[in-house]
């Protein structure tokens, strides 16, 4: 905004009483605000003390040079527009005049019409060099923005680990916004919730145990309403009004949606803005900025989630939804490699229900289907996050035990046929509820020994259980 000439600040020096004054009385009747100084030092004192937008200097004074006046000056405020008069002009001090940058060079006596007009060309001048000094400035924050947004979304296509990508998101937030706290919710459909998926400045506990319902407090409001909100003052927000949470250091947070389309994947919450120390507020631009991260973002986890879900097809079984034969092989092969490597423990279970064709045969194909799927479950319950239960082919199981010696190996399998034996299964109408039974053979990795030969011994003493009589398990023993 353009300041009127009477906002306008001048100081005027001179040794002269008759120049001072009457320059000083035509200036003011402008509307300008004049400070005057008879010598050098005076100037010096009064330009420390505030900010002048002009200044019109006497060449000669009685104790400093007017030029180094205008030096002193310009120490404090070096956007000062300087005029220099002078009674005796030299080429030398015209010459030191440029390259102290002043602004105008006049010589006495003057036209007070031309100095009127200079110090107005002047203001105007200086006026556009600071305008255009905060436009270069915020374009190139903009451009900065501009890199990082390119950075960011180039990141994050090439992501496709969900986990890495939203902690890969939440920390360059947090950076960029200058951010304490950043954090990252996806939407759990079948609970209507929030929970955490990654975050930076939270706790560990905080973390595992926050779940939002949809609709409620601010981040199950956006994730609901799929509307970012911009809180610059918590406790007095006409929406979100309440308490400041002891998490929180500052009243000022940023909620987003991560949003493809008119489907809403979670949403984005940014808190605690701090700048060298100190508590700042978010701004509009903060916000628009992060609404254009979060567009990326969210098309990033659309494609990692799908990418996983798809990952997961690939490996599950249909019916059981345990891990499929050849993910069975490709994991064995692997577990091998890094027993064989580290002198770590390594089992294999292997079952096969008992008489399940005369089942299928009974009962029909589907009730089989349904025994099946059952045992299935039942496999997944007994064993630990680590292990990893397939169903090898028709009505065999396989379970890999990382870390597990031939004894521990024996009590889950044991386990497993005990469960099975107890269950029950409801053949339809009539016909009342059946038991089933299945064998199972245990084999531990011993150094040198091959996939084929593990699977092969596993499946050798299955094959023993049933000759034995079945709904039994059977240990592999030999070398
Ligand atoms: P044993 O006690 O010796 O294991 O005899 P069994 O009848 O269980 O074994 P057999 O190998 O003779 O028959 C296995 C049956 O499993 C044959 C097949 O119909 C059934 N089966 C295999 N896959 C499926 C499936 O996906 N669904 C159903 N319902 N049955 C299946
Ligand atoms: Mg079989
Ligand atoms: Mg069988």
């Amino acid at each position: 905004m353009e300041k009127k000439s009477e906002n306008r600040r001048i100081l005027l020096v001179d040794d002269e009483p008759v120049i001072r004054e009457t320059l000083c009385s035509i200036l003011r009747e402008e509307g300008y605000i004049v400070f005057t100084a008879h010598t050098g030092k005076e100037a010096i004192r009064l330009a420390k003390e505030s900010l002048f937008d002009v200044a019109i200097i006497d060449l000669k004074l009685p104790d400093v040079e007017g030029l180094n006046v205008l030096h002193d000056i310009k120490e404090h405020n070096p956007d000062i527009c300087s005029i220099l008069i002078t009674a005796y002009p030299t080429t030398e001090s015209a010459i030191q005049a440029v390259q102290e940058e002043a602004y105008e060079y006049i010589t006495k006596p003057f036209d007070i019409n031309h100095v009127k007009l200079v110090i107005k060309r002047g203001i105007e001048e200086k006026q556009l060099e600071i305008e255009n000094k905060v436009l270069l400035q915020n374009l190139q924050k903009e451009k900065e923005k501009l890199e990082t947004m390119l950075q960011i979304g180039h990141a994050m296509s090439s992501l496709l680990n969900l986990e890495e990508l939203t902690n890969f998101v939440v920390g360059k937030i947090a950076e960029i916004l200058k951010a304490r706290n950043c954090s990252l919710m996806l939407i759990n459909e079948e609970e209507e919730t929030l929970t955490i998926n990654a975050a930076v400045g939270l706790d560990e506990a905080v973390i595992k145990t926050t779940r939002i319902k949809l609709g409620q407090s601010i981040s199950g409001w956006v994730a609901k309403e799929g509307e970012p909100v911009l809180v610059t003052d918590i406790e007095n927000d006409l929406k979100f009004g309440r308490a400041n949470l002891p998490k929180y250091k500052t009243k000022s947070l940023l909620c987003i949606p991560l949003k493809v389309k008119d489907n809403i994947l979670g949403v984005i919450n940014v808190a605690d803005k701090q700048v060298a120390d100190k508590d700042e507020i978010f701004t509009e631009d903060d916000l628009r900025f992060l609404g254009v991260v979060c567009n990326y973002a969210a098309i990033a986890i659309e494609n990692a989630q799908l990418y996983g879900t798809l990952k997961n097809l690939a490996r599950t079984d249909g019916l059981t939804g345990l891990f499929n034969h050849r993910y069975f092989q490709t994991h064995l092969s692997s577990e091998i490699d890094r027993v064989q490597r580290y002198s770590r423990n390594l089992s294999l279970l292997m079952f096969d229900i008992d008489f399940f064709k005369k089942f299928n045969d009974t009962y029909g194909h589907p009730m089989g289907d349904m025994v099946l799927s059952q045992i299935a479950k039942v496999i997944r319950k007994s064993v630990r996050k680590v292990d990893i239960p397939c169903r090898y082919g028709g009505e065999e199981f396989a379970v890999i035990l990382p870390e597990t010696k031939l004894k521990e190996s024996v009590v889950v399998a044991e386990k497993i046929r005990k469960s099975v034996e107890d269950l029950r299964f409801d053949v339809g109408k009539g016909m009342g509820k059946k038991k089933m039974t299945i064998s199972g053979g245990v084999a531990a990795f011993k150094s040198g020994m091959s996939k084929e030969e593990l699977v092969m011994h596993a499946d050798g003493v299955l094959y023993k259980a049933k000759s034995e009589g079945k709904n039994r398990i059977c240990i592999f023993t030999k070398k």
